[in-house]
């Protein structure tokens, strides 16, 4: 928030009439707070203009920008929801169906099958606006079945992750979908088909700690967090003081961890140029 928001906005509305500057019509930069107009935002798949920022997106809005019209969302199986019968504050069944409402998807994870530049290709995208991107068990089943279709079927295969990790509703469930969708993508690597996994803001917890750095090429947008625990309580177990630009995609590549680091609007003509090169 800054004063434009704060104070020229209010005035302008009042001046125009509240009607026609509805909320949802500008969108706010947390990086240089700068306003920008939501139906420019879009034409610039969600990067800021002024200082580059890539703003988080949903699935839909990941598939849209990926392949425009030129794909299918996929069914996934359905799972026993809440199987603990968790509460913390709120129920657990309760915390999903205000999830799902919100987002109209049923859980963290689209599966998608499309055709970029003439291939075809199956896709799993996260979600973080679905309660944090959190991998439980229905994450864990739409992962596998990717994975699943993309060996049955002889296609590449593209997972973009956005994550805060476990889903701690599900709780031992959810750790177990670790192992599951390393399985998953081992199976899948038998075939020799490439496994491009992109980490978007923020990969974290245990979807990095499994799949999504077991990509054959991995790939990570501009300055996105990726990491397994929080800088913070890293500095506080260390007792150091970490770079400025510890868990930083840009960070990561200068340490070897990832292949590379592409801006979003670059995204899919590189991995069109890499699906040419590997792909017959
Ligand atoms: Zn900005």
């Amino acid at each position: 928030m800054n004063w434009i928001t704060n104070f020229v906005r209010p005035k302008l509305q009042a001046f125009v009439g509240k009607k026609e500057v509805p909320d949802n019509l500008w969108e706010t930069c947390p990086k240089c707070s700068q306003m920008l107009l939501k139906k420019e935002l879009i034409v610039n798949q969600f990067v800021c203009k002024h200082c580059d920022y890539h703003f988080r997106i949903t699935a839909k809005e990941r598939l849209d920008i990926f392949f425009g019209k030129n794909y299918i969302i996929m069914d996934t199986p359905k799972i026993k929801p809440d199987p603990l019968n968790f509460k913390d504050n709120k129920k657990y069944t309760e915390r999903l169906k205000t999830a799902q409402k919100k987002n109209q998807t049923n859980d963290s994870v689209i599966v998608a099958s499309g055709t970029i530049n003439g291939k075809k290709i199956v896709t799993a995208v996260f979600d973080f606006n679905f309660m944090g991107g959190s991998m439980g068990m229905a994450a864990g089943e739409a992962i596998v079945t990717a994975c699943d279709f993309a060996k049955k079927n002889f296609l590449p295969l593209i997972i973009f992750s956005s994550s805060g990790g476990a889903r701690m509703q599900e709780g031992i469930l959810s750790l177990m979908q670790m192992p599951r969708t390393v399985i998953a993508i081992n199976a899948f690597g038998k075939l020799n088909l490439p496994f491009i996994s992109i980490l978007t803001d923020p990969t974290t917890g245990g979807v990095s700690a499994s799949f999504a750095m077991l990509g054959d090429i991995i790939i990570a947008e501009k300055n996105a967090t990726i990491g397994f625990a929080g800088s913070r309580v890293i500095e506080d177990t260390i007792k150091e003081k970490l770079p400025q630009n510890f868990q930083k995609s840009e960070y990561l590549m200068e340490k070897g961890m990832i292949d590379l680091v592409v801006h979003r609007k670059e995204l899919k003509t590189k991995i069109q140029d890499i699906l040419d090169f590997l792909v017959a």
